[in-house]
């Protein structure tokens, strides 16, 4: 049973305490829609410190005030595994107005490792890499409710979007290594930023193609 904490606003100081002891934790986040930041807004912000545990934040939508959260984030000694973090890394810094540290992409790696398949959504990494299957269908759900309205179905699908992460990061790095792509998968980490940045003016399209 995955254990799920609930805050309003920011994790409380104690949560922040809980969460600053691990060198690595699984990040996700849910908006009001995919164009983020212009039309849509950052609705949750989820994490998960690898043991079967998932920290939900409702943030204030108003003033996006969240220290604690922006403190983790910040902190360069701590991993933040994500799953596509061109989206979510967007809203955050965006809305929260900070400078995420520190990232690594389970989406950016199998592409470069996973060559004998096609997929590469979260749901099938939890396939291959945790033998579960994931029910995405809630994923198109209303994430502005009031936090005490959030259904249980859709809190555990939420947590499900962060409790795999570490076991699957451990899985691709070992092919990234054996396939000799960490190199160029850290160089594609490096260049994360200035994609969202192309993003968020407009330059949508792959800049490199003919
Ligand atoms: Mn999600």
């Amino acid at each position: 049973m995955t254990k799920i904490y609930k805050f309003q606003d920011d994790v409380s100081t104690d949560a922040f305490k809980e969460l600053e002891k691990h060198s690595s934790l699984a990040i996700d986040t849910e908006g009001s829609g995919l164009q983020i930041p212009y039309r849509d807004k950052l609705s949750l912000v989820q994490f998960s410190t690898g043991n079967d545990d998932a920290y939900i934040i409702q943030p204030n939508r108003k003033n996006y005030k969240a220290s604690n959260i922006v403190k983790i984030l910040e902190n360069k000694k701590i991993t933040k595994i994500g799953h596509y973090l061109r989206y979510d890394i967007s809203g955050l810094e965006y809305f929260l107005k900070c400078n995420v540290k520190n990232i690594w992409d389970s989406k950016i790696a199998s592409r470069l490792c996973r060559t004998y398949s096609q997929n590469h959504g979260l749901k099938d990494l939890v396939q291959e890499f945790c033998g579960k299957k994931l029910d995405k269908r809630l994923g198109s759900s209303d994430w502005n409710k009031n936090l005490n309205e959030l259904t249980d179905a859709q809190l555990q699908y939420c947590s499900n979007d962060v409790i795999y992460l570490h076991k699957i990061k451990d899985a691709l790095h070992k092919m990234l290594v054996r396939e000799n792509r960490l190199e160029l998968y850290e160089n594609c980490i490096q260049f994360l930023k200035t994609r969202i940045k192309l993003d968020q003016s407009g330059f949508t399209e792959d800049i490199f193609q003919h």
